[in-house]
């Protein structure tokens, strides 16, 4: 077969020799192929057996059919698993932030109630016993519970609930704010109308007598009436000045028992002062007068035993309270 002739000599005919080699090759095993298998069946009551013949390409294929189902179901089994090892460190890591969130959002709940103390605090400074009622609705938090109750799955909960908190948060950051600016107000306005220092130019009187009980000036030995103010002994018709701004409610220029010529001066929130046994009297009712202001002249009208301005500081509807503490107030 391999006879000196017949062997390719260049490149050409080697290819074209080996093509030749392959087909023959081909041609044996397609003959071989269509040879198959016999299979004999003897029946156990008589008669002859049956032959059944099954070439090669026939058993190919249920073969063939057997290995590509267990390949597919290899795959995707390997497919399967690989997606949910992922699915599971996604999870874990989702966890992890859930953890997170979770701290996070308890700090928030905590500061939340911290501040929503500092607001009432800060409301019932101002005067202004409960906060703003709308506001407050906003800052239930039971609504918030509710709300998230109708949302999906925990994290969409969570971030729900986090807005909400940022939401409650600002209202809770204005509202405060605002009872902050309310009670600073207030302060100063109640700095602003508290009567403060003497009714009188530095040097120009002295004090004569203080608050509380007393003898009776004109008596002596009896106890006398509860005395509600400190009087300041000075020359007839020194100045008298108003020791807050304020509004005249009484100026009285006709001398009567008790007090006399006097003024009384309202300053707002209650805040009233009196100035008694005038000379005489340089406003009247109604009109406005500004701290410091001169609003009379000392005298001796009324109940008094010299020249003297008795001088009140009243508080509401209440009996006049110690001026000592407002005289000596800077
Ligand atoms: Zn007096």
């Amino acid at each position: 077969m391999n006879g000196p002739a017949n062997r390719p000599v260049n490149r050409k005919e080697r290819w074209q020799y080996r093509l030749q080699e392959w087909r023959k090759k081909l041609l044996r095993r397609h003959e071989h192929g269509w040879k198959g298998v016999s299979v004999l069946i003897y029946p156990h009551h008589a008669g002859s057996p049956y032959r059944i013949r099954i070439n090669y390409y026939a058993l190919l294929f249920p073969v063939s059919l057997i290995a590509i189902v267990i390949g597919l179901a290899g795959f995707y089994e390997v497919k399967r698993v690989t997606i949910d090892r992922d699915r599971y460190e996604k999870l874990q890591t989702s966890e992890i932030l859930l953890s997170n969130h979770h701290i996070v959002l308890s700090q928030k709940t905590e500061l939340l109630h911290r501040l929503e103390e500092q607001r009432d605090r800060l409301y019932r400074l101002s005067w202004n016993q409960k906060p703003d009622p709308d506001l407050n609705e906003h800052l239930q938090l039971r609504q918030v519970e509710e709300k998230i109750l109708n949302t999906g799955s925990r994290f969409d909960l969570d971030l729900e609930r986090y807005r909400q908190y940022r939401q409650h948060a600002d209202l809770l950051l204005l509202g405060a704010g605002q009872a902050a600016l309310k009670s600073l107000w207030h302060r100063v306005h109640i700095y602003w109308i508290t009567p403060k220092g003497w009714p009188v130019y530095p040097g120009t009187a002295s004090i004569s007598s203080g608050y509380g009980s007393r003898m009776d000036p004109f008596l002596k030995t009896v106890p006398g009436d509860f005395h509600g103010g400190v009087d300041f002994a000075a020359a007839p018709n020194t100045p008298i000045i108003a020791t807050a701004p304020g509004t005249v409610v009484r100026s009285v220029d006709k001398d009567r028992p008790g007090f006399g010529l006097h003024v009384v001066i309202h300053h707002g929130l209650g805040y009233q002062t009196l100035y008694a046994h005038c000379n005489k009297v340089l406003v009247k009712a109604g009109d406005r007068v500004q701290k410091g202001q001169v609003i009379a002249l000392i005298g001796r009208t009324g109940r008094a035993t010299g020249n003297h301005l008795h001088y009140e500081v009243r508080f509401g509807l209440e009996r006049p309270v110690d001026p000592v503490p407002y005289i000596s107030f800077k």
